[in-house]
């Protein structure tokens, strides 16, 4: 606060002061501060790629949960037998036993990075110009550290909670894992994790703009992932003598009407909450269409008018789109096969049969067929509730004053669809502060303010607590 006085003296020579006046945010105590930042460069410095699997990540913590004093039976890795190198630890706080337990999870696998496309070795955590570095610096390394580290302060200050608080370390979040954590866990040792709520640190969390803190976002669904082929054939024949009937024409005629069709405006608890408070916070041109699509019915020109922004388009509607094609067999030849590939991104709430039938009719051609790759997660809307809100508003208000919490909808997904279609209620809710338009998640040069993950230790530690509480 001093710094405030000192800056508004000064602030025409001294521009910078606008970053210094900035109220300091708590951070934990001193040997927390440390131990999460020695728990985050060991975390990093293990690599946990698809090829290296998890194990060794999961051995470690396990033996910095032993260290720290947990009793052997409440720290268990778990491995699937056919893949012993996608290993999982959990561990428990037992409680009061006022209610079902809360997990929270944190996944340890991490996407392949090669050094020579970095600017600093990605499996070393490099600080630099107020960064750390590292491939899972922000997915989610940090958010892994900062829940080991409440975990281990938790135990030494004797922490007992109302109800039982779960910690899952897990495998496999990453796009081509075949051996997913949460899934196994649920399928087949589900008593070890459990809950009647579960809390994730991957997914959401804090959005500057030009470092002043715009929203704090908490996700409570996701929109669900479908992939279709579609495939018509023709008989084919030489190329020069060209026929009415040629599967790439036919093929191509059906993806232009499924480019022209829009699904039906759709809305949510969670996104009529999302408009509704961006129309509060950013009270621009397009407030008035935030507020009408927020009511129930919503206002469809004002969708109309909103989905011409493709974030806004991707909340308001499920999409389809073209992303892969093939057909023919010789560049002299009339095609006897044409292939696309369709990726869906479906809302809670709408069913896989509906967009099936809905493209069905958009096709419109019965020589067009349609098959879906894989049964889809689907993953249901968890409640935008008044008591699970309160506690995250009080924990982010402790943290940072004035930052308004806001319920959000993920377009991508995470291993919420897991427990939420296993009838968890889940959110999402990432103590990690990003400038927005800046995400390098999965991407080169990854990295985390220093501030911002020593912040997020102490937050994880807030919220564990509170959540703690029934
Ligand atoms: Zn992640």
């Amino acid at each position: 606060m001093k710094y405030r006085l000192f800056c508004m003296a000064v602030s025409a020579l001294l521009p910078i002061c606008s970053v210094w006046a900035a109220p300091a945010s708590p951070l934990p105590p001193a040997a927390d501060q440390a131990l999460g930042r020695t728990l985050y460069k060991e975390l990093i410095e293990i690599n946990t790629t698809h090829a290296h699997g998890s194990t060794d990540a999961a051995r470690a913590i396990e033996k910095h949960l032993l260290e720290a004093g947990y009793a052997a039976a409440d720290v268990v890795f778990i491995a699937p037998d056919d893949h012993p190198d996608k290993g999982n630890v959990i561990v428990r706080i037992h409680g009061k036993g006022k209610g079902k337990p809360v997990l929270f999870l944190g996944h340890l696998d991490v996407v392949e990075a090669k050094r020579d496309d970095w600017s600093v070795d990605p499996f070393k955590l490099t600080e630099k110009d107020g960064y750390f570095y590292g491939r899972g610096a922000m997915d989610m390394k940090d958010g892994i550290a900062a829940m080991l580290e409440t975990f281990i302060r938790l135990r030494r200050e004797g922490f007992v909670p109302d109800r039982d608080l779960i910690g899952a370390f897990t495998a496999d979040e990453e796009a081509g894992g075949n051996a997913n954590g949460p899934a196994f866990l649920l399928k087949e040792h589900r008593a070890l994790i459990d809950a009647g709520l579960m809390v994730s640190f991957d997914g959401a969390g804090g959005d500057l703009k030009n470092g002043k803190r715009v929203a704090f976002r908490v996700a409570t669904s996701e929109k669900t992932y479908i992939t279709y082929t579609l495939e018509t054939t023709s008989a084919g024949g030489h190329g020069s003598l060209p026929t009415p009937d040629n599967a790439i024409y036919r093929l191509v005629a059906g993806l232009g009407r499924i480019e022209a069709y829009r699904f039906p405006v759709m809305t949510t608890g969670t996104t009529r909450a999302t408009f509704a408070k961006m129309a509060d916070l950013d009270p621009g041109p397009q407030s008035a269409d935030m507020r009408s699509v927020a009511a129930e019915p919503p206002d469809l020109a004002a969708a109309e008018r909103l989905s011409q922004n493709v974030y806004f388009n991707a909340q308001l509607h499920t999409t389809c789109v073209a992303t892969l094609i093939s057909g023919g067999h010789a560049e002299n030849a009339l095609p006897q096969r044409a292939q696309a590939t369709i990726q869906c991104r479906m809302m809670p709430g709408d069913t896989e049969q509906h967009v099936r039938e809905t493209l069905t009719t958009v096709l419109n051609d019965p020589h067009i067929t349609i098959k879906l790759d894989a049964p889809p997660i689907v993953s249901p809307e968890s409640p935008v509730s008044k008591e699970f809100f309160g506690k995250v508003t009080r924990v982010v208000e402790s943290m940072w004053p004035g930052a308004p919490v806001v319920p959000s909808m993920a377009t991508g997904f995470g291993d919420s669809r897991q427990t939420r279609n296993a009838g968890i209620p889940s959110y999402d809710l990432s103590g990690r502060w990003m400038e927005l338009g800046e995400n390098r998640a999965h991407g080169r040069d990854e990295r985390v303010g220093v501030q911002s993950f020593d912040e997020n230790v102490e937050y994880t530690y807030r919220i564990v607590k509170a959540m703690g509480a029934k």
